[in-house]
């Protein structure tokens, strides 16, 4: 007999490949300087266990507008507000390639404007990923010096895109 996922379902286990992602590469990305990017705060989740898992690093959020959980909006030098299609050249201007972390978490359930975003998104990002660093992306997002790594254990495939930066 085959259960379909409930949406209840497919937002949990979202949310475990997203945390067991991350867990993932926290010891690899401790291992590479530079700041943590996380684009799209949301309600602040994932910025609440980046701080966590990455204690004393440089986290920088982009979102276009704030409406997280009081505890967990970053300080306005550690924001870009705004559109990432605008506030990502201009998180460039001021980074440079050198984030040792990107965590991307837009997009929403239409299909065909996530594959659109994904054209400009990966190569804006990559204008901020730093040698040696890693991009976790909800979407797949081609960047010729980006290398697709394999799941984490346990993480069902191409629930989540895991790159490594050359
Ligand atoms: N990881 C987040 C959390 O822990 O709550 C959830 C992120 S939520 C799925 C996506 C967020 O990205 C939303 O807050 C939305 O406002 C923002 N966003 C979506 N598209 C954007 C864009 N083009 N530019 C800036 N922010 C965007």
């Amino acid at each position: 007999m085959i259960v379909a996922m409930s949406r209840l379902d497919s937002f949990i286990a979202r949310m475990q490949a997203q945390r067991d992602c991350l867990n993932f590469l926290k010891p690899k990305i401790d291992a590479v300087p530079g700041p943590i990017l996380e684009v799209g705060l949301g309600n602040g989740r994932t910025y609440d266990h980046l701080r966590d898992l990455f204690p004393g690093r440089d986290i920088y959020v982009f979102e276009r507008k704030v409406a997280a959980h009081p505890d967990c909006i970053p300080p306005d030098d550690r924001l870009f507000l705004g559109e990432a299609r605008e506030a990502i050249p201009k998180a460039a201007q001021k980074l440079g390639a050198t984030a040792a972390l990107i965590h991307t978490d837009l997009g929403t359930g239409d299909h065909a404007a996530n594959v659109a975003m994904g054209k400009w998104l990966g190569p804006a990002l990559d204008t901020l990923a730093g040698p040696g660093g890693y991009v976790l992306a909800n979407q797949p997002l081609e960047v010729a010096r980006w290398a697709r790594l394999p799941d984490p254990p346990g993480v069902p495939k191409d629930r989540y895109f895991l790159y490594r930066v050359s």
